[in-house]
């Protein structure tokens, strides 16, 4: 007899949770793919696939280890949400407990929570993923006025000993993130990619038959290459530090037409899915960067910062700034979002490569989502809302807590700087110095408002007018506001002129 269900969700496939470290006749494991659950933002194939299949996948894991499980698919759940496929099968079996990992979505929370009823008890339990708790992150800045990164990373960094030698930190330094903002040397490519292997045909052929509106191509599915086992995700990983990692710092901000990943990991998805734990990431990146010679501090410490420190941070930032945060427009953005973001058909060459890739494989590189697109929207005015969806959509590792705080906040200025400082904006320049996009793009980057200058240029100048009374005073934007006013004022009349008329066509650019 069956007294428990214990829900576990599509991005909680974590086998080393304590849940199951025995098996319990009394407890049945339920996982459901759902409708609601598929179609809350337009989805990339790619994205809905991997997570079924990680989901199926997981489910037979816990059937061979002997826990009971139920797996309702996407063609045999009842229902279209997840509250009431629950509800039913708790019905269905008698059900009166029903135990479940505290979601990392405030959508998914607000829907669970929903759930309890008479005769139906819920329990939240921890989805030990995390390496630190909002608690925490609070004391760190009780009385302060800002949160910043930098100072929650080192606290974390204390905490956990990670590339510290005693009190201090390796090498002396906290951060060595100067070190890592080359351009690619020309000529010089990236070790291949180690792709793994799951056939997800009949994944794709559910979510066909389903009916499932999905953006974006997978050519292959018999092939699919993003991990959706942990031991895919791992051997991706150790991979990825046999070969990549001792160059990730130096060019990690690099961009090129050439390569859709550089020296990144690619492990987001399975760290978002849970398949892999934070904390030994971390942990076997230093130990692979104190046992090997080749691999730099910049690359080590680049790279354990992201997660260490910008994944933490920003999950806690989601955890104390929600829902508020979700509805933040510091500028007041309205305009909508372009059609070739959908399509990737326009003429800059930047926009095209990143959008592109993002449609091909529902991944971009960092430096492409902030300083390409993210780049773009912000200057274009675009409203967040639209942003926001887009990128939940497109990105295979895309879950709001991770999303929205990147997307709203580090790349939109929408929360008006609780996560980055200044707006992180860039004309041509920028594009010219960190990669190849401007090579043979129609667009000329050296010029503001002749016919075919780079639109990011005319609209980089017109987005610091327009806001003054916003950023005027932020004295990391004082050198930009002093080269403008330095501008003629026949100048800064061509450049507002010129950047109206590229939004007035943006579907055109
Ligand atoms: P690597 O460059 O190899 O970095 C290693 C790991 O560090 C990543 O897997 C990721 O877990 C972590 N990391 C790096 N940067 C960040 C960051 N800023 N915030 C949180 N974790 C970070 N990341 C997501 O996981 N999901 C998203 O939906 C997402 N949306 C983003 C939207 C925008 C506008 C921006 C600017 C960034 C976004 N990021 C998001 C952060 C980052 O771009 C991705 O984590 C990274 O590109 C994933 O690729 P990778 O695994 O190859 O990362």
């Amino acid at each position: 007899m069956k007294t428990t269900v214990r829900l576990i969700l599509g991005d909680q496939l974590n086998p080393h949770h304590s849940w199951f470290e025995e098996v319990n006749d009394y407890i049945t494991y339920v996982l459901i793919e759902c409708w609601d659950e598929a179609t809350y933002a337009p989805h990339h194939i790619q994205k809905v696939a991997g997570i079924f299949s990680a989901m199926r996948q997981f489910a037979e894991s816990l059937e061979q280890k002997g826990h009971h499980v139920h797996y309702s698919n996407i063609l045999t759940s009842r229902n279209k949400s997840i509250a009431a496929e629950l509800d039913y099968l708790c019905v269905q079996s008698g059900i009166q407990h029903l135990e479940i990992q505290e979601p990392d979505e405030w959508r998914l929370r607000q829907i669970l929570e929903s759930i309890a009823r008479e005769g139906l008890t819920l329990r939240f339990v921890s989805s030990e993923h995390f390496i630190s708790a909002p608690g925490e992150f609070m004391r760190t800045f009780e009385g302060k006025k800002t949160y910043v990164m930098e100072t929650f990373y080192r606290k974390l960094r204390k905490r956990t000993g990670i590339l510290m030698d005693g009190a201090t930190p390796f090498g002396g330094k906290w951060n060595y993130d100067v070190q890592n903002r080359k351009k690619l040397p020309k000529n010089h490519l990236p070790p291949p990619l180690f792709l793994p292997e799951t056939d997800v045909s009949q994944v794709v052929a559910d979510i066909q038959e389903a009916e499932i509106p999905c953006i974006g191509a997978l050519k292959d599915p018999k092939h699919f290459y993003w991990p959706t086992t942990p031991e895919q995700a791992w051997e991706v990983y150790e991979q990825w530090l046999a070969h990549a990692f001792p160059l990730f710092g130096d060019y990690q901000d690099a961009m090129t037409v050439k390569d859709w990943a550089l020296y990144h990991s690619r492990i987001s998805f399975a760290l978002n899915t849970k398949m892999m734990d934070p904390l030994a990431v971390c942990r076997r990146a230093e130990e692979v960067f104190r046992s090997r010679e080749d691999v730099p501090i910049n690359a080590a410490e680049g790279f354990i910062r992201q997660i260490l420190g910008w994944r933490e941070f920003m999950r806690n930032i989601y955890e104390v700034r929600m829902p508020e945060f979700g509805e933040e427009n510091y500028f007041g953005h309205d305009r909508k979002l372009p059609e070739w973001f959908w399509t990737g058909d326009t003429k800059m060459k930047c926009q095209s490569h990143a959008i592109g890739q993002s449609l091909q494989h529902g991944y971009a590189h960092h430096i492409q989502r902030l300083m390409v697109t993210g780049n773009f929207l912000l200057l274009a005015g675009i409203d967040p809302d639209e942003v926001d969806l887009w990128y939940l959509g497109i990105y295979i590792d895309a879950f709001e807590w991770v999303e929205i705080t990147n997307t709203r906040g580090m790349s939109q200025f929408a929360d008006g700087g609780w996560i980055a400082t200044k707006p992180y904006v860039a004309s041509a320049n920028y594009m010219k110095k960190m990669g190849d996009y401007c090579d043979n793009c129609v667009y000329n980057p050296k010029t503001k408002t002749d016919e075919d200058s780079c639109p990011l240029n005319a609209l980089y100048w017109d987005f610091f007018e327009r806001n003054r009374d916003k950023l005027g005073n932020n004295f990391r934007l004082g050198m930009v506001y002093r080269t403008y006013d330095k501008m003629s004022s026949e100048q800064k009349q061509a450049i507002s002129a010129k950047a109206a008329d590229l939004l007035e066509q943006i579907n055109e650019l």
